[in-house]
């Protein structure tokens, strides 16, 4: 990005919550998103606590390195907000308030029952000479725009919420205007792959990537569940940006095909959903090591329940055998952790449940509990479709959230792969 021929931007996060480590930065990694989708790359990012020179100092090595600078945080209507004190004193401007925010304000406490504006929120409507106000409509302190020294400075509050609202509405506008013709989006196209560790992925592909991959890049994004394989272009029309993700998408389809799944929300839960919808199934769950995480994933999707019936969290043997017909002799003589086991709630959630799909994950997710035989990280996952049954040993690695988040989606991926061998086409 930093080889950008058009305008680009910067950003200076403030707060000393920031610099704890107590509050996560989201603001600046969703700022960045949304610039970049714009057309205008973050090339530099600081971050400063609640203190003037700290800002200031920030705000000047931005300007100069940048078109455009986005400070969020310090907006508040305390004496620990600083920050536009801070930037009104870099740029040499005076502090004026605002009649019409004044005004604004007063009807935003008297719709909440204040009769008067509390004192400390009068100076939320304090701007410095030659600002421009962009509304926030989910709260008090308004975004400002400053002209200084062929940058434009944009200050926003550091709630997430109020920050977003204030980009999306005044300040994605101003900037299109301000910046007109000299923006280069970047478009993407992502494909979501399953099951795939990233080495291997990249090795299958890479021969089939063509020669010439144009204007796009390709990026490989792994995290516990799968790697996304992003498509990026930038410089060019989002017509000319598809027709090459296609041409790169057929090169790289047969490779793959096996651990490809798509989903609007990129959840290979949902991607499970809308198969099982489409062939006309209900489905069941039965969960023993991932405590009720195939559920959840399942019921993240709002309409769920067109196709989710419900599910046992079977973490007592004695569970598995009276809500799930596991056969207790079963358990004694294989373990809790095994195939049979897997077998016998997979088909025991169908049957409970009267639908023709269900899964059932048991497993050792640690840190104790493995043995020499059933290592931490051996996880048994059961399928049933259609009153027929399948299993799969998984031996997972990493600690007992990485095991529990990797066991879900193994679950959930294996059987949407089932589904898709059984009725091609889902
Ligand atoms: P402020 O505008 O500085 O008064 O910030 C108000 C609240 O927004 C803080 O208490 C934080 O919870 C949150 N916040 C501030 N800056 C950020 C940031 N960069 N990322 C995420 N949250 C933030
Ligand atoms: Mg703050």
């Amino acid at each position: 990005v930093t080889e950008s021929s058009g305008p680009v931007a910067a950003l200076v996060s403030v707060g000393n919550e920031l610099l704890y480590g107590e509050t996560v930065d989201t603001n600046a990694a969703w700022l960045a998103r949304s610039l970049a989708a714009l057309g205008l790359p973050v090339v530099r990012k600081y971050t400063v606590g609640d203190v003037r020179g700290e800002i200031r100092e920030a705000v000047r090595a931005a300007t100069a390195a940048a078109d455009l600078v986005v400070v969020s945080g310090g907006l508040g209507p305390t004496s620990d907000d600083v920050t536009k004190e801070a930037v009104a004193e870099l740029l040499g401007r005076e502090l004026r308030l605002d009649r019409e925010l004044v005004r604004a304000l007063e009807e935003r406490f008297r719709a909440r029952g204040y009769a008067t504006l509390p004192t400390p929120n009068v100076s939320q409507a304090e701007v410095p000479a030659g600002a421009t106000v962009l509304r926030n409509p989910h709260g008090t302190a308004p975004g400002l725009v400053l002209e200084a020294s062929g940058s434009l400075v944009v200050l926003l509050p550091g709630v997430p919420r109020e920050l977003r609202g204030i980009f999306e509405g005044d300040l994605a506008t101003a900037l299109r205007e301000r910046f007109a013709g000299r923006l280069a989006p970047v478009h993407h196209r992502v494909i979501h792959t399953t099951g795939v560790p990233e080495s291997r992925l990249a090795e299958l592909l890479e021969p089939r990537l063509p020669a010439d991959m144009g204007p796009v890049k390709l990026a490989y994004l792994p995290d516990l569940r799968g790697v996304d394989l992003r498509l990026s272009a930038k410089g060019v029309s989002e017509q000319e940006a598809h027709t090459w993700f296609d041409r790169i998408e057929h090169a790289i389809e047969p490779v793959v095909r096996e651990w490809r799944f798509e989903a609007p929300s990129g959840d290979a839960a949902e991607a499970l959903l809308i198969a099982l919808e489409r062939e006309g199934k209900r489905l069941a769950v039965a969960e023993s090591c991932t405590g009720g995480l195939v559920a959840k994933r399942l019921t993240d999707h709002p309409g769920a329940s067109r196709v989710f019936a419900g599910g046992v969290v079977a973490y007592d043997n004695e569970v598995k055998v009276r809500e799930l017909g596991v056969p207790e002799t079963t358990i004694r003589r294989e373990g809790a952790v095994s195939e049979p086991v897997a077998r016998r709630m997979a088909l025991g959630a169908a049957e409970r449940f009267g639908v023709a799909a269900a899964v059932g994950v048991t497993g050792v997710a640690g840190p104790g509990g493995g043995t020499e035989s059933k290592p931490v990280g051996t996880v048994w996952v059961g399928l049933a479709l259609d009153g027929t049954s399948e299993t799969r040993l998984l031996q997972l690695v990493g600690d007992r959230h990485s095991i529990r988040e990797r066991a879900a989606q193994e679950a959930i991926a294996s059987l949407l792969r089932l589904l898709r061998r059984s009725f091609p086409g889902s």
